[in-house]
């Protein structure tokens, strides 16, 4: 009997060592894994690099505190400063760490400007930024909620695509509107870059502050550093986490000058957030995803990824309803059971994980081949024509 508290569904089987796309398990199996650790092992598993960069930095110094200079902190804060919209980087340990931080700073700036009651953030509805007690609020899907009142003030919600009640939520007291910009686990639902535009705009409009969870969609998983890239605006606030650290657990908010304004000495804080360790694998993870012509092949690998699943859900319309997604974040929305699907996958050596509505998550490390691509698709194909 585990003695794990039961918090997850989980499959019986376990792994014992990976390499790039692939994971061998503890009975001998070897399986394609277009999971990664759930879009965190951007460069896949045992990354030679990252190994190198972690040794070396793991002999030096593992971890000092934030009450001290640390220049692998410094680093990577003014290499993710210089290629993207941030004017200062803050590093916490997680992804529900980053965007409870985000809320901490949209409340901050205006509190800063005499507006304290002017704190409200507005989300949308079955979202997903994490599962402390105020990232479920802010999410406000129900099973990430049920259980677990009173509720925490200070969100308010619209749904997905629905301009107008967008509009309509947005009162005085809101500081800021928060959304991924890809949402991941609500189902690979991509916020149009005409919306994105938009949400700017009414953002500019009502002098609120625009927060986009890049924790699933960003560092290069869209083809782009962020996602938001592709609609040519500039948040305010980003949260991101999961990649960035190549499968070692680093959060980072990113701010720019005007929301940076609101925060001094003592107003946010984390003992493990931005350790050398840790900045070891952010910073190998850099070196790499900043490569002349890596992002452009994750886009095009993506494009053909994309474009092969068409083919198959053409082939397999009652089976496959919708090819959604962007880059190397992919989702197969279903017409059969998920369930039943990702189960069937499994058997044949092809790992995936499930997503909101009816959605199998492929999320396949970046540096993935266009061979280990096709043998997806062979997988799939074959799932495919012989479910019943
Ligand atoms: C995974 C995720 C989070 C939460 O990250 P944790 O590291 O699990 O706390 C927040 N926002 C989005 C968009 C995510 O995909």
């Amino acid at each position: 009997m585990s003695k794990i508290l039961n918090t997850y569904n989980r499959k019986k089987i376990s792994f014992s060592k990976g390499k790039g796309s692939f994971l061998y398990s503890t009975n001998g199996k070897k399986y394609l894994d277009f999971v990664q650790g759930i879009a965190v092992n951007c460069l896949g598993h045992a990354n030679d690099y990252l190994i190198r960069s972690i040794n070396k930095q793991s002999k030096k110094l593992w971890h000092v505190s934030n009450v001290f200079t640390i220049p692998e902190q410094e680093r990577l804060a003014k290499r993710i400063a210089q290629k993207t919209f941030a004017d200062y980087v803050t590093f916490q340990n997680s992804g529900a760490e980053a965007t409870e931080a985000a809320i901490k700073f949209a409340r901050r700036y205006f509190y800063s400007k005499g507006q304290p009651r002017k704190n409200r953030v507005l989300c949308i509805n079955n979202s997903f930024h994490g599962r402390t007690i105020a990232a479920i609020f802010a999410s406000n899907s129900k099973t990430a909620i049920e259980g677990f009142k009173p509720k925490v003030d200070g969100f308010d919600h619209f749904n997905f695509g629905d301009h107008k009640g967008l509009e309509r939520a947005i009162t005085s007291r809101t500081a800021a509107i928060m959304v991924e910009t890809i949402m991941g686990e609500g189902g690979i639902k991509v916020i149009p870059d005409f919306c994105l535009k938009g949400l700017r705009k009414l953002c500019n409009k009502k002098k609120i502050l625009l927060i986009l969870d890049e924790v699933q969609c960003g560092i290069g998983r869209s083809g782009k550093f962020f996602a938001f890239e592709y609609a040519k605006i500039k948040p305010d606030i980003v949260p991101i986490a999961k990649g960035i650290g190549g499968g070692f657990p680093i959060g980072a908010v990113l701010v720019n000058k005007k929301v940076a304004s609101g925060m001094k000495p003592g107003t946010h804080g984390s003992t493990f957030g931005g350790n050398p360790l840790a900045m070891s694998a952010g910073n190998a993870v850099m070196d790499i995803m900043f490569k002349k012509g890596f992002l452009n092949n994750v886009s095009k690998n993506g494009k053909y990824f994309i474009s092969q699943l068409n083919k198959i859900k053409n082939k397999y319309p009652k089976v496959i309803k919708e090819v959604r997604g962007k880059g190397l974040l992919i989702g197969l929305c279903l017409h059969v059971n998920q369930v039943k699907f990702i189960q069937k996958l499994l058997d044949n050596n092809l790992l995936t994980v499930r997503a909101a509505e009816n959605v199998v998550r492929l999320l396949p490390p970046l540096n993935v081949t266009k061979s280990e691509i096709n043998l997806g698709l062979k997988i799939i194909e074959k799932v495919c024509k012989n479910f019943k």
